[in-house]
């Protein structure tokens, strides 16, 4: 039985894979009316307003994985949309350093990696050509990616909402609008929220770090769970600040998919070194001691937690022990840039990562998102997600294509 619903499509979360997907469905399909519901007062307040405003050049991932081939698309879409919509970006170029014998193998396979990506203009260097791009910095071999960059994600996301609105008078970014559960029919869903209830068709689930629980209100088990990962942030000071010119990165440790802590000249002045990453006991806890009891019960109650664990201790130590002690990052920020001192560095921002967490313990690289019935999932949108999302909204409205038969 066919009922007239408030909206065609809901989309829970405004940060910008949401938005992303919104943007898409809507510009392709003008008749269908959507809402984007965000649960903060304003879109972005969550990983997409706490990230490194880099964007990223399609080198560390697998060949032929989505993040791969997202990134490599959405880079360039991404840019192109900054240009049109003058966003503030620029493409400043990173270097990737290595600093010992053993970082030698892991700087040549992510080489190969960004080759078989078709990452135009990488160049492997030698530690003069490394001098003359970053005087400041100490390596034994490195990296060039002139197509690397920074921008204000931010922007993009306030932007993606406006055109989303823009886009036809019944398409609506609701912000201050918690999703707190569903209320399935055959035919349409009652989305229930804080400040009221709106019946729609097709409900899909960007909802970040909450993303597990929202696919559990739609009465699924999802396979994997989310697990927060805290990275903290130390800014140089004005001072220091020219010690480091644009991008500088470690070679990241293969068993995790973080990228290690590196230097970010950022998009609006500074230059931030980070993010480490400690494992969380608050979803959206940007303090080093925050706690909340559901967030931290529903992580270490997991199975997969303990195995991550066990594999894992001596990283996981050592994160914990670099967060509480500026003395042990000053040392590791050294390796990269030796004439950094104490003073140079002061607090920063931080960020939660949303991490995907198998039973078995394993981290789940890949972005993974799953249809089922009226919904779509996205369970897994890590780095290079920020990069990547205007080409992840495309994936997303082909699936709502398919599913949803728009
Ligand atoms: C520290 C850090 C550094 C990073 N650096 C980079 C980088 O340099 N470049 C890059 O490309 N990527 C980077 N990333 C990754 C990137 O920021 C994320 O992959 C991307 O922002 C994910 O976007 P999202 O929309 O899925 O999640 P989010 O931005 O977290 O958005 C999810 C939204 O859903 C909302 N929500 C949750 N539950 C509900 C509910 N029940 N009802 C309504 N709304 C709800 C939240 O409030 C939130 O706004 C970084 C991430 C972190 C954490």
């Amino acid at each position: 039985m066919w009922t007239k619903t408030d909206f065609e499509i809901v989309v829970v979360g405004g940060g910008i894979v949401g938005l992303a997907a919104a943007y898409k469905i809507a510009r392709s399909h003008p008749g269908v009316r959507l809402a984007v519901l965000e649960k903060e007062d304003r879109v972005a307040g969550h990983q997409t307003g706490h990230n490194s405003g880099v964007i990223h050049s399609g080198l560390y991932y697998q060949p032929g994985s989505a993040k791969a081939a997202t990134c490599m698309a959405g880079r360039r879409e991404l840019l192109e949309f900054a240009r049109t919509h003058e966003i503030p970006h620029e493409i400043c170029g990173k270097l990737i350093v290595a600093t010992g014998e053993a970082e030698l193998p892991g700087l040549e396979k992510i080489l190969q990696n960004g080759l078989a990506n078709g990452v135009e203009g990488l160049e492997a260097i030698g530690p003069e050509r490394l001098r003359e791009i970053e005087p400041g910095v100490t390596g034994i071999a490195a990296l060039h990616v002139p197509s690397a960059g920074i921008i204000d994600f931010v922007k993009v996301a306030q932007k993606l909402g406006e055109l989303i609105e823009q886009s036809g008078a019944h398409n609506k970014v609701l912000v201050a609008h918690e999703v707190t559960g569903f209320d399935k029919h055959d035919f349409y869903t009652n989305v229930l929220t804080k400040p009221g209830t709106f019946s729609t068709r097709y409900v899909i689930n960007c909802a970040g770090l909450q993303c597990d629980r929202v696919a559990r209100m739609d009465g699924i088990e999802p396979p994997v769970r989310i697990i927060p990962f805290r990275g903290d942030y130390a800014e140089l000071t004005p001072a220091a600040a020219g010690k480091v010119r644009n991008l500088v990165y470690p070679v990241p440790n293969p068993a995790f998919p973080f990228l290690g802590v590196h230097f970010t000249r950022m998009i609006g002045g500074g230059v931030e070194c980070g993010p480490n990453a400690v494992f969380s006991l608050k979803r959206e806890g940007y303090g080093k001691t925050d706690f909340e009891l559901r967030d931290a019960w529903e992580s270490l109650s997991y199975p997969g937690t303990w195995l991550l664990f066990a594999r894992h201790w001596k990283y996981g130590l050592g994160e914990y022990a670099r967060a509480f002690s500026k003395k042990r990052l000053l040392a590791q920020l050294q390796r990269l840039v030796p004439s950094l001192v104490l003073e140079d560095l002061h607090p920063g921002p931080a960020g939660v990562r949303a991490q995907a967490l198998a039973p078995n313990g394993v981290l789940v690289d890949d972005f993974k998102i799953e249809a089922r019935g009226n919904f779509i999932h996205v369970l897994n949108a890590p780095s290079p997600a920020a990069t990547a999302a205007l080409a992840i909204g495309d994936h997303i409205h082909r699936i709502a294509a398919e599913h949803f038969g728009l």
